[in-house]
């Protein structure tokens, strides 16, 4: 069975990730860290529009859960193939760099970094062993850019962005692809204290973009079509830079 795992699928881009990759007839994973109710509403959207999924909870964060709750599920799902990875999840801690905190730092490279790399290892190796993957990796424009009050994300997001590239060099003879999409401001409850008709101004299309409009992007580098475009970064931020 076509499975796609998407990391952070209980709310926001990921929950509209989860919904159009089933859509294209898989099989969604939808992993989320705490809110179950959120992730049960994911899974019930992605049922109404008749596909089928399954919840599964890990802190992405954290390599032993991952091992335990993913590596089980890989062992005792061998006729699910993972096809379709999205790395997803994703916190902000924003706070000038003089005064912030070690668990500032921590938390967002641990969630956005690490756990890139703990779950992407998992999975890359079925992919390797059926010569055929999409990973697709959720960054910023903070990561493209760096913003101010953003060093930790900037940073975490930036190093996925290299380990993107890295990466799509390492299994592209495999019939693997590697991106990622870099969002720029997107509706969700990440930016929900932000003053959208303040900020709107810098933005070429002048509104915040959706997170359906991200999950678009995704799904195009997640198709079969796009074998011919790996290590790529695609913005998605209603021209604000590229
Ligand atoms: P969001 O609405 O805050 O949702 C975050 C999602 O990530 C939730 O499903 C949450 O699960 C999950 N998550 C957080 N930490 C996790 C962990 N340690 N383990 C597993 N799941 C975890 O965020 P969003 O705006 O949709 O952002 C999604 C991605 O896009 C992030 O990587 C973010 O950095 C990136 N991004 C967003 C924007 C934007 O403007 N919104 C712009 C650029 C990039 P729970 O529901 O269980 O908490």
């Amino acid at each position: 069975m076509k499975t796609a795992l998407v990391t952070g699928g209980s709310r926001g881009i990921g929950r509209a990730i989860c919904i159009k990759l089933a859509a294209m007839g898989y099989y969604v994973l939808v992993n989320y860290k705490s809110n179950m109710q959120e992730a049960e509403t994911t899974l019930s959207q992605i049922r109404e529009n008749g596909g089928d999924g399954e919840l599964l909870k890990f802190d992405v964060a954290d390599r032993s859960q991952i091992k335990q709750t993913l590596g089980d599920w890989i062992t005792t799902n061998p006729e699910k193939h993972v096809e379709i990875l999205v790395n997803n999840a994703g916190i902000k801690d924003d706070s000038l760099m003089l005064w912030m905190k070690d668990e500032q730092w921590d938390n967002v490279i641990k969630t956005s970094l690490d756990g890139f790399f703990f779950v992407t290892r998992l999975v890359l190796d079925s992919m390797l062993l059926k010569r055929y993957g999409r990973i697709v990796n959720i960054v910023s424009l903070s990561g493209l850019k760096g913003l101010p009050g953003q060093t930790n994300y900037s940073a975490a997001k930036a190093g996925v962005i290299g380990a993107t590239k890295a990466l799509a060099q390492e299994v592209g003879r495999s019939g693997i692809t590697v991106n990622a999409v870099a969002p720029g401001f997107i509706k969700t409850d990440m930016t929900e204290e932000l003053d959208e008709k303040e900020l709107k101004r810098m933005i070429p299309v002048n509104r915040f973009g959706s997170a359906e409009e991200v999950a678009h992007a995704v799904a195009f580098l997640a198709s079969g079509e796009a074998a011919y475009i790996t290590g790529q970064v695609l913005s998605v931020n209603g021209g604000l830079y590229s």
